[in-house]
């Protein structure tokens, strides 16, 4: 098995790497590292929990460790392009981490703060900014940074980068660069658009495609309850007020959708916070910072808000809707059972998400089992109505690149399917208190009576 002093790394970085408690490199940074050490172009086809960050930031940090000359004023060494300011503030933090003794310098340029104390930051030079594509833009059009002798750019969540409208930005932003610079696209699908970004911009790359080294999925109990759209509220805060439920993300499909269900949440008394991408950067720090430190139990997001969020001891994902693109429902469960952890997954289906539902079980390959819940613990809390329904609207088959992901996924949940009863799987307890989740037992037809009693 390939090692890490296999790699070729500078010693400041194996030490780093020490220290982190990281013994084996994941199999996209064996063979992404000694590639891009060697110069190449890299076409990464993976997603987060597969140590891909690592993959870039250490060769990264390797010619800063071997270099001669520091970034002129206003340059950058290396750029990150990341699709939100979260992933962004997450890929510094690796980079502070892995490059502790190196002290590299590095900014980070993202919308939604003042653009004065980037400015300063860029001002001198800095070994690695990482960027959002829309901030950056509008630093490069004031002259505020120049790319002209940047020598390695990374786009990391290429296809979230380009779902959020991106695509001209980052062309704008790569024909700043200059043509002999190493180009490493990292992506969890590889759509059409991101393969012709790769064709446009990179030369002759190295292709890596990895699923997660321990695929979350195995280990992710996933349930499906239905339920009448009015009665969600209380199977929800009935499924959250569980004491086995640690820490638990709540996924809605809009902004407005999150913080009514915040507010719900917070009004029945439970440890909630909203983090959507109409809070100020300040704000989601703050939620984040909140819910990782375990003072927030609960965290309501947007998809677009948690993905990327790398939280461990995450024991409950609940759908309260449904996503429009079946691909989404992966990465929402992948936020569970990370780190060699079992976790539990819940979606809640109202009639009208039917056929959503059924898109994510062809996409996964398996048929969610159905799931009850007692609602004697949980009383509706009074006052606010019921949040509108917003009438899902089905964008999953526009989407590029899925077959390939369901594939991928697919096999994935073959090939455990026979290992749920294993150790790691949750056991199917005997007891149930009120509001636990427990495995229906008795039948599809209960789960359609709770759910009846629910509204
Ligand atoms: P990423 O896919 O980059 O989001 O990384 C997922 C998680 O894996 C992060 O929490 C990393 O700290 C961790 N990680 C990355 N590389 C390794 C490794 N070689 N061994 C153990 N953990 C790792």
């Amino acid at each position: 098995m390939t090692q890490f002093t296999d790699l070729g790394l500078a010693e400041p970085l194996l030490r780093a790497i020490s220290a982190e408690g990281y013994r084996t490199p994941t199999p996209i940074q064996a063979e992404a590292i000694p590639a891009m050490l060697a110069g190449r172009d890299i076409l990464g086809i993976a997603q987060t929990g597969t140590g891909k960050t690592a993959a870039f930031v250490l060769p990264l940090l390797d010619r800063i460790a071997r270099r001669r000359a520091r970034p002129g004023a206003r340059s950058c060494g290396a750029l990150i392009l990341a699709p939100t300011r979260e992933l962004a503030a997450q890929i510094a933090d690796n980079i502070r981490t892995y490059g502790r003794f190196l002290r590299p310098s590095v900014a980070v340029v993202v919308g939604g703060v003042k653009p004065g104390p980037q400015i300063r930051a860029l001002a001198p030079g800095v070994d690695i900014v990482v960027a959002t594509p829309g901030r950056l833009l509008d630093h490069l059009s004031s002259g505020v940074i120049r790319l002209d002798r940047t020598t390695a750019v990374v786009l990391d969540e290429g296809d979230q980068m380009l779902d959020l409208g991106f695509a001209p930005a980052i062309r704008r932003i790569m024909n700043r660069l200059p043509a002999n610079r190493q180009t490493v696209l990292m992506s969890a699908t590889m759509p059409r658009p991101i393969r012709a970004l790769a064709r446009d911009y990179q030369s002759d790359p190295v292709t890596i495609a990895v699923t997660p080294a321990a695929t979350p999925i195995a280990r992710i109990d996933q349930r499906v309850m239905h339920v009448d759209r009015a009665g969600k509220r209380r199977v929800l805060t009935a499924l959250l007020a569980d004491p086995a439920v640690e820490r638990a993300i709540v996924f809605t499909r809009t902004k407005r959708g999150a913080d009514k269900v915040n507010r719900y949440l917070q009004m029945a008394g439970l440890s909630a916070a909203a983090i959507h991408g109409n809070k100020s950067q300040g704000q989601r720090e703050r939620v984040l910072a909140a819910f990782r430190s375990g003072h927030t139990t609960i965290l309501v997001a947007t998809d677009i808000a948690a993905r990327g969020i790398d939280v461990d001891d995450i024991s409950h994902i609940v759908n309260y809707e449904l996503p429009n693109v079946a691909e989404s429902y992966v990465h929402r469960i992948g936020r569970t059972a990370r780190a060699g952890r079992a976790g539990i997954a819940v979606t809640l289906c109202d009639p009208a998400e039917r056929g959503l539902l059924r898109d994510i079980e062809r996409l996964i390959g398996n048929t969610l089992d159905r799931h009850a819940i007692s609602l004697e613990a949980s009383r509706p809390v009074p006052g606010e109505p019921e949040p509108a329904a917003a009438p899902p609207k089905k964008t999953g088959g526009k989407r590029h690149g899925r077959a390939r992901s369901a594939q991928q996924t697919q096999a994935t949940v073959r090939s455990n399917r026979k290992q749920a009863h294993h150790a790691d799987a949750p056991a199917p307890g005997p007891a149930r208190r009120p509001g636990r989740i427990g495995p229906e037992r008795t039948g599809g037809d209960a789960a359609v009576t709770v759910a009846a009693a629910a509204v």
